[in-house]
């Protein structure tokens, strides 16, 4: 929890406005974003940047909505891409095509011209097939192609093995020990132009040393490219800063800037960063309502509205998103309150659970609830061990979820995706409507 979500009188608020009243207003599941906290965020980097020459590009894959695109986009930002749709994202969003970086082991032909016709700012180049074909594609169109190659540092992020990105023995980037040379081939490739170097070592960071050891390497690269006459105008050191979810303690936003800075005194070429999750991550979460509680012979479940299509994280790499109550339990409410005859109804969906003390059903009482989406697959799950007093039709925020939630979702199970709102103060705005089932569909076809 940060201050744009909070509780007030027992009711979760994202910055003025109640978050229940988002889920009657819009249903469930949906993702809700606070303009603030976005634009906060992005301040914080700008000005922990800004005794230096820098661009922050906001890596879209993160979050791709086109209102959080655009509002980056007015703050000044640049946008890391890592496809040719992201880059129609970004255009269509307002963003400026010459401070968009465009990273990404498998660029297609199609991707690269576009991105050649978009006259975007560099072309992180992950391998020496890569360089070929895109000084062939740039030649064709009569273009030349700013280039700088991510070379992989080899170096541990000590995060989970899914988001690592830096070390030899995965798929991105080129090998530090072979980029020296690839270098020194682009340098007299006729249709490019060697502009920069890159590093992204991997996500969800909680720890400065791997950024700095990484930048170190790169940096002693660029030097001694400057000794063979082979100057860089600019410096990517990725993104990969991660956030609290849980009990990690991340260094701020200053403290990374400032070792990044530490790491680059005294050198001339601008600096490019490409955060996603640290700007958008604590600035959403998604709403979701229990649907039916189930009492299990070991563990009770809390089924709710929302699934691994919607937040994939925990399916996917096993994350933890805290899960909290739109309205928290007053504590002194308990026994006498489930006598009230509409409070008992409900108290009856919970009928089969233990209780404490002498066999009154507590209304108030908590539980520990695997809490799982309706889809068919065990690993649908949003959290485990979860202790909650629920009660059928509760709402519950997942938070942490404004970075790779929406943009991760899916249509699994024929599940349209979910609306998106931003918060702005007191003012609601839906930055994308639910799917329909029709939308789901429409392109497919019977055959006869
Ligand atoms: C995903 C990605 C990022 C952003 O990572 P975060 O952990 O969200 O900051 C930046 N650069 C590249 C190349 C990426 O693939």
């Amino acid at each position: 929890m940060n201050s744009y979500f909070h509780y007030q009188q027992d009711q979760l608020y994202v910055e003025q406005v109640a978050l229940a009243d988002i889920a009657a207003k819009y249903g469930t599941p949906c993702y809700v974003y606070s303009r603030a906290a976005l634009t906060d965020a992005y301040r914080q980097f700008a000005d922990a940047l800004k005794s230096r020459e820098h661009l922050i590009c906001f890596a879209v894959k993160s979050n791709s909505n086109l209102a959080i695109l655009n509002l980056f986009a007015r703050l000044g930002a640049g946008f890391d891409i890592v496809s040719g749709g992201e880059l129609q994202r970004v255009l269509a969003a307002g963003g400026e095509a010459n401070k968009v970086v465009f990273s990404g082991v498998g660029k297609t032909e199609a991707e690269m011209r576009l991105a050649l016709d978009a006259g975007i700012l560099c072309f992180n180049v992950e391998s020496a097939a890569e360089l070929d074909r895109l000084n062939e594609v740039a030649g064709r169109m009569g273009k030349v192609a700013a280039i700088s190659f991510r070379v992989n540092p080899d170096v541990d992020a000590k995060t989970h093995p899914y988001i690592s990105t830096g070390l030899k023995n995965n798929k991105f980037g080129v090998a530090y020990t072979e980029a020296l040379a690839l270098y020194r081939k682009a340098a007299g490739m006729a249709h490019l132009r060697v502009t920069g170097m890159d590093c992204h070592i991997g996500s969800q960071l909680t720890e400065v040393s791997p950024f700095i050891a990484a930048a170190e390497k790169v940096l002693a690269l660029v030097d001694q490219l400057a000794g063979e006459g082979i100057k860089l105008e600019h410096l990517d050191l990725g993104g990969g800063l991660g956030i609290r979810y849980d009990d990690e303690t991340p260094p701020s936003i200053a403290a990374y800037a400032q070792a990044l800075l530490g790491a680059l005194q005294g050198r001339a070429e601008k600096l490019i960063v490409e955060p996603g999750r640290v700007l958008v991550g604590n600035a959403g979460v998604l709403l979701t309502r229990v649907e039916y509680l189930k009492p299990g012979e070991e563990k009770h479940f809390a089924i709710v509205d929302a699934a691994m299509n919607d937040l994939m994280r925990p399916a996917l790499y096993d994350a933890y998103h805290a899960i909290v109550p739109l309205t928290r339990p007053s504590p002194q409410s308990s026994d006498e309150t489930t006598s009230h005859s509409t409070k008992h109804d409900k108290a009856v969906q919970v009928a089969g659970y233990p209780t404490s003390g002498g066999g009154g059903k507590r209304e108030n009482q908590s539980l520990i609830f695997e809490v799982v989406g309706p889809i068919c697959e065990t690993g649908d799950f949003l959290g485990h061990a979860r202790e909650m007093a629920l009660q059928q039709g509760s709402l519950l925020a997942l938070m942490s979820a404004g970075a790779y939630g929406m943009s991760m979702s899916s249509n699994y199970n024929t599940r349209p995706r979910a609306a998106e709102i931003m918060v702005d103060g007191d003012e609601l705005h839906l930055i994308r409507e639910r799917e329909t089932v029709q939308q789901l569909f429409a392109g497919e076809k019977i055959i006869g």
